[in-house]
């Protein structure tokens, strides 16, 4: 989940809350591959313990957002090692693995890299002790805190199945890693940097996201739009500054920048059509220095959330609107009016093909019995949608939920005897061998009939 959005992560929250009580498949899914005879499950169990220590590393090692270049050379090596014609610094510190097998589709298996600038909490034996300098300049944590150290370890688990497997599917595998996820940018930089036209494009892409308020195990999607259009956008508003006992010698920034607050609830509640979802959130105001000072400027920053491109357009040009119009309404003239700045690039929404997304988990459903449900869309971002919005004719996607918590500590949740922490607290610590088992096996298993060695 994209990082300067952090509210975004919370509204998984969903996902736990439509499916209520969940029995507990979570420890079963771990002995449950020999009992049942399932030889892709007990491949996958087979290789967990790897995997798990593989995840310890990675978890105690994060790096930021364009910046995981020991990552990327630690699994770039392991791809190799499997055999894979391997690409590094694809988008800066992007990793591209193809493995031509024959005739066939294209799918392209997608896992992020990025740590976040947290100062982890967890007491874990493998907590990050790192630190780094983000882009604020202030020295902080490097945390793991979304998640993205699962998406790696199950991206070399389904990688590791695959290619011991290669006799049962037929086509081209590309298996990347991208960077930056969560400042909305590396899926961007790996398309600008040819992945489409110096490697194999695909016909099919996937990944999966870990979700903090999920039970372990559960494998939650949506179809169609899944997460948002995210905008972050920047309001300078001037004034006239001027001494607080003397108002009407000054132009108000506070004032009108109230206005535009109260104004811009009016684009989600009365401009837009009610069955299109958006939210207008302003995160923060800013303005003044002292008690008796008529500012001479006020800031706002705004996340504008939409699905469809003309909803953003709408709600974009309205902002720009209302801010031109109550400045011009406190009287400031035209040449001191409110500068409205959208920043580039944005994070598109991520669009679930309905039909792919029906038949891929149709396929994981026997597999997965009672623990795949449907779950609402969030208004959440992730520039997963990137890989589709590239080509949105030629090209299906689907990013679907594994739930992270442990289900002892769900089960309290439900209880009402602790609270679930969201995605990017410092306490997010999933119950990692149980998704990345499920991970695993759903991307392998997606992957091994979306490109059947039969054709059939
Ligand atoms: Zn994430
Ligand atoms: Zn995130």
């Amino acid at each position: 989940m994209v990082e300067r959005m952090k509210t975004a992560c919370a509204a998984i929250a969903l996902i736990g809350a439509v499916t209520g009580a969940v029995p507990a498949w979570a420890e079963q899914h771990v002995e449950a591959g020999a009992q049942e005879g399932d030889a892709l499950r007990s491949a996958v169990m087979e290789d967990l313990p790897g995997l798990v220590e593989l995840y310890k590393d990675l978890h105690a090692n994060p790096e930021l957002s364009f910046e995981e270049h020991e990552t990327a050379a630690k699994l770039a090596e392991r791809a190799r090692a499997l055999g894979f014609e391997v690409t590094e610094g694809v988008g800066q510190t992007g990793v591209v693995a193809v493995m031509e097998n024959g005739e066939g589709p294209t799918v392209m298996l997608r896992a992020d890299m990025d740590g976040l600038p947290v100062v982890e909490q967890t007491g874990l034996p493998y907590a990050s002790a790192r630190t780094a300098v983000p882009a604020s300049g202030v020295e902080t944590g490097v945390m793991h805190a979304c998640g993205h150290d699962t998406h790696m370890a199950a991206w070399v688990g389904a990688a590791q199945l695959l290619v011991e497997r290669r006799d049962e599917w037929s086509g081209t595998l590309v298996m990347i890693l991208q960077p930056a996820e969560e400042i909305g940018e590396g899926a961007l930089a790996m398309l600008e940097d040819g992945l489409y036209e110096r490697f194999p494009k695909p016909d099919y892409v996937l990944a999966f996201h870990d979700a903090a308020q999920a039970p372990a195990g559960m494998i939650g999607y949506s179809k169609g739009y899944a997460l948002a259009n995210v905008d972050s956008v920047d309001v300078v508003i001037p004034g006239i500054g001027g001494h607080g006992a003397y108002p009407h010698t000054t132009k108000d920034p506070i004032i009108i920048g109230t206005n535009i607050v109260d104004r811009l609830q009016t684009l989600v509640s009365r401009e837009l059509n009610p069955l299109d979802p958006a939210v207008v959130t302003v995160g923060s105001f800013q303005a003044g220095s002292k008690h008796n000072i008529i500012s001479d400027v006020a800031k706002l920053q705004i996340t504008v959330r939409s699905y469809t491109d003309e909803a953003r357009a709408q709600l974009l040009d309205g902002i720009a609107r209302i801010a031109r119009g109550e400045a011009l309404a406190a009287g400031m003239a035209e040449d001191m009016l409110p500068v409205v700045t959208v920043q580039d690039p944005y994070t598109p929404s991520t669009y679930n093909d309905p039909d792919f997304t029906e038949e891929v988990m149709t396929n994981l459903r026997g597999r997965f019995e009672g623990r795949i449900f449907e779950v609402p869309s969030v208004m959440g971002g992730e520039d997963f949608g990137q890989f589709r919005r590239a080509d949105p004719d030629e090209i299906e996607s689907l990013i679907f939920w594994v739930g992270g918590v442990p289900q002892e500590r769900y089960e309290a949740a439900q209880r009402g005897e602790v609270e679930l922490v969201s995605l990017h607290s410092p306490f997010w610590a999933p119950d990692a061998p149980v998704v990345i088992a499920t991970a695993t096996e759903a991307l392998t298993a997606a992957t091994l009939d979306l490109m059947p060695r039969s054709g059939g």
